[in-house]
């Protein structure tokens, strides 16, 4: 955080050069913090509505880093996206997903898997042949995958980022876009871009209880994403009164702290259990 003249320093205010330096070991302790197993996905669940069944989970990572205990996926995607890790980082999570699918698959459940795309994954004009490999090895339908990427991370290289974007969507494997709204040229993009479903951004779900504002940004989003033959999803979703009201917008999946946290694998296969065997 940047201190302005007139501010007083606070004692506790990290320094630039500490902020620098915790970035630097981010970055130059990612790849062992992986290979260690400090790094772990949690799953969070999304329903469908109005059935509230589960139809799949979005992958969340997690550090637990030995020093500076939890660290946010805000804070270390951004410092590791900056150098080729990053793509080794999507390979573990799409690995682990895929893993979970096969599981669920086995026991006769068909659920679906999310995997967040950074932007430099969207320029790799080899990471569909990784996908088509991982789906092949894990013998799931691409159906099952989820990509979810930004606008802004499409919007990056737009020259770059499509044709990797058809290649998967030609494969069968769910595009959607993230954090739909925030962005400014949404409308416009959203026509020629080869997408399944949007995710409502979560900051307007979380405001549609007190500001009718983003009650009118939630709904037209949702009669905009149908009227393009989109699944609309809603993230950030925490008390009844939103399901609620999607329910009545007739939003199409619901994602938040009211159906439950994110999980730790072992944590969501229990949440599952005893979601579906009452
Ligand atoms: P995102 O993709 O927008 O993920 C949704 C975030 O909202 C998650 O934060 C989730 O924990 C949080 N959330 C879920 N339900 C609720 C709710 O009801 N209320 C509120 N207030 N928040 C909710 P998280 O796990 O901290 O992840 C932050 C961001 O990090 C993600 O935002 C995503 O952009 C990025 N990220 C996480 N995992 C990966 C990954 O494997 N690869 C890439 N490239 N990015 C990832
Ligand atoms: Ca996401
Ligand atoms: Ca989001
Ligand atoms: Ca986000």
């Amino acid at each position: 955080r940047a201190t302005s003249e007139n501010e007083p320093m606070r004692a506790y205010a990290p320094s630039m050069g500490q902020i620098f330096l915790r970035r630097f070991q981010l970055v130059t302790q990612f790849r062992s913090a992986l290979e260690n197993g400090q790094i772990s996905v949690h799953y969070q669940p999304k329903i469908a509505l109005p059935s509230r069944q589960v139809i799949g989970a979005e992958s969340l990572v997690r550090w637990k880093h030995p020093e500076f205990g939890r660290v946010d996926p805000d804070e270390f995607i951004p410092a590791v996206e900056a150098t080729g890790l990053v793509d080794v980082l999507t390979d573990f999570v799409m690995d682990k997903g895929l893993e979970r699918v096969r599981r669920w698959m086995d026991r006769d459940l068909r659920m679906s898997i999310a995997v967040n795309l950074s932007v430099r994954t969207l320029a790799d004009e080899e990471f569909p042949d990784r996908v088509k490999e991982a789906l092949d090895r894990h013998r799931v339908p691409p159906e099952l995958l989820t990509f979810e990427l930004t606008e802004s991370g499409v919007m990056a290289d737009p020259e770059r980022a499509l044709p990797v974007l058809r290649r998967l969507h030609t494969m069968g494997v769910v595009l959607a876009v993230d954090d739909f709204g925030t962005g400014y040229s949404s409308l416009a993009y959203l026509r020629q871009l080869p997408v399944d479903e949007v995710k409502i951004d979560k900051s307007f779900v979380l405001g549609m209880g007190t500001d009718l504002g983003d009650m009118a940004v939630v709904r037209s989003i949702v009669e905009l994403g149908h009227s393009l033959g989109l699944t609309v999803v809603a993230e950030g979703v925490e008390d009844d009164a939103a399901r609620d009201q999607l329910v009545g917008m007739g939003c199409d999946v619901a994602q938040g702290y009211l159906i439950s946290r994110p999980l730790s694998e072992e944590r969501f296969e229990a949440w599952l259990r005893a979601r579906t065997v009452q």
